[in-house]
């Protein structure tokens, strides 16, 4: 490097947070490509992306805890929070067929 501020790595950011690139858009795209039955209501996903970012276990996106990038699991119903305390936590399935998922 050649002076100037060095190259600053975000701690605390999730992916929306982060400048574009070819791979986020990726997992983006994706995101939005799962079923909607499959996913929570938008109020629920921002409410639990709201909780992943005051704690302390989220790291460039993803929980040190399970290893996920937390925008990934947070925009599905069946999941949950892993912390011995979840800051979040499962929503039913809308119908039976989505329980194997
Ligand atoms: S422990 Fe829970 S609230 Fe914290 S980053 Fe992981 S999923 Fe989000």
């Amino acid at each position: 490097m050649t002076g100037g501020e060095p190259k600053r790595f975000c701690r605390k950011c999730l992916l929306s947070d982060m400048p574009e690139d070819e791979y986020f858009r990726d997992l983006r795209s994706y995101i939005e490509r799962i079923d909607e039955a499959l996913k929570v209501p938008s109020d629920i996903y921002e409410s639990r992306l709201a909780k992943c970012r005051e704690c302390e276990q989220l790291i460039s996106g993803m929980c040190r805890i399970c290893g996920c990038f937390v925008e990934l699991r947070a925009v599905m119903r069946k999941n949950s929070c892993p912390a011995v305390h979840p800051m979040w936590e499962k929503e039913p399935a809308v119908t039976a067929w989505q329980e194997d998922y």
